[in-house]
């Protein structure tokens, strides 16, 4: 089989779904590489860092040959029709975000695997490309939040005194959530968290940080938080207002797969954040856990500093596409036997992946919300 690897076709994303390393393992199972010329560039891998690889004359030569196409990012519309009938598209495919990119892959008879679609049990951890990018995330944002913050995040002794560390809070403890509080913790700062899910307790104070308590549970379903009801959120709200009146860094990781990010902190709770505190929504791009940000911009609102971060995996692009490429080669290779391709519908975390497959659109929660 050819696996083919394109650039990618939206602004602003770095990251690619191989690294060198692991071409040598997709070649090592038989499989040939394809690349297009400069795909590795925005990550800094240039195409003389791929050994054996063969690169296609432009974009369209690279989609009508590869039979297992990978991706970060879905590919736009004309590349997507240029895909050969029956082939496999492998990435973060957005499920839920586009239906008209769904009949495309159904009209196309397009094998399209998502791996937003995993299901999370031990045996996937491997592939789970939304934890490792959320990871990815997470750290960013604490060093965002540091780097926009006008007070140092450790505690500080010098000649004529001691500075307080900062105190940082943030909401939504879930593998970003939980790596960015690891990552304000590893500069020095005073840290506070608060997730919905009480078992996130252990794990927030584990790494050394105060769990808030505003007494509402909304575990949900396989690992993933539930959506809250009006008074649940107005309990929440009031709690946490406190919390986020005492921070000089807020930093917002909540989301509810496959839905609208959950509007958590007012414009009347910023109001009455500190003079020169930081917002950074992690969630900025899929609705927004803060009143009033705005994807791409850095706002000030009173004396608040709001940032809406976008393609944030993409700020450490080298690292970001190492741990992906892995997630995709764990993901794929059992399939990949000298050479050729045989899926195994069998398999229960390649079937709950899948999107599309032979004109259908296999996944029932998908279905569900496209209607
Ligand atoms: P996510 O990105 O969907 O959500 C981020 C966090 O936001 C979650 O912790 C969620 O509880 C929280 N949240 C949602 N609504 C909220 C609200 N109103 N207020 C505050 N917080 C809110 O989640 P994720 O980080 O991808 O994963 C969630 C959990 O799933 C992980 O922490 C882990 O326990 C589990 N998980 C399991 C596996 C596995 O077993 N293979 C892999 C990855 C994650």
């Amino acid at each position: 089989i050819k696996i083919g690897i394109p650039a990618e076709t939206v602004p602003g994303e770095r990251r690619l779904p191989v690294v060198p390393e692991v071409v040598r393992k997709y070649q090592d199972l038989g499989a040939q590489v394809l690349m297009q010329p400069g795909a590795g560039l925005p990550a800094h891998f240039r195409d003389d860092a791929f050994a054996g690889v063969a690169f296609a004359a432009d974009a369209a030569a690279l989609y009508a040959e590869a039979d297992v196409l990978l991706c970060v990012q879905p590919p736009a519309p004309e590349y997507l029709a240029a895909l050969k009938p029956g082939s496999v598209l492998l990435g973060m495919l957005q499920p839920w975000a586009d239906a008209e990119r769904v009949k495309l892959l159904q009209e196309k008879r397009i094998t399209a695997f998502a791996l937003e679609l995993l299901p999370r049990i031990t045996r996937s951890q491997s592939m789970d490309a939304l934890s490792s990018q959320a990871a990815v995330a997470g750290y960013e944002c604490a060093l965002i939040a540091a780097d926009h913050s006008p007070k140092f995040f450790p505690m500080l002794t010098y000649a004529a005194g001691t500075i307080r560390p900062a105190k940082v809070l943030v909401i939504g403890a879930g593998v970003a959530g939980l790596q960015a509080i690891a990552t304000a913790r590893r500069i020095g700062a005073m840290v506070e968290a608060y997730d919905v899910r009480p078992e996130t307790r252990e794990q927030v104070e584990s790494l050394g940080a105060r769990f808030v308590d505003t007494g509402v549970s909304a575990a949900g379903s396989g690992g993933y938080a539930r959506e809250l009801t009006d008074e649940e959120k107005a309990q929440q709200a009031e709690r946490l207002a406190k919390a986020v009146a005492q921070c000089d860094a807020l930093i917002t990781t909540a989301a509810i797969p496959g839905k609208k990010a959950p509007r958590i902190v007012t414009a009347d709770m910023i109001a009455r954040m500190k003079p020169g505190a930081v917002v950074v929504d992690m969630a900025a791009e899929s609705g927004g856990n803060v009143e009033g940000t705005v994807p791409g911009e850095k706002m000030w609102i009173n004396d608040v500093l709001v940032i809406g971060p976008t393609h944030i995996a993409s700020r450490m692009p080298v690292h970001a596409s190492e741990m992906y490429a892995r997630n995709l080669f764990n993901f794929i290779s059992p399939f990949i036997q000298d050479g050729a391709l045989a899926l195994d519908w069998e398999d229960e975390v390649m079937a709950g992946c899948c999107l599309t497959h032979a004109g259908e659109l296999r996944h029932a929660g998908v279905r569900q919300v496209l209607g």
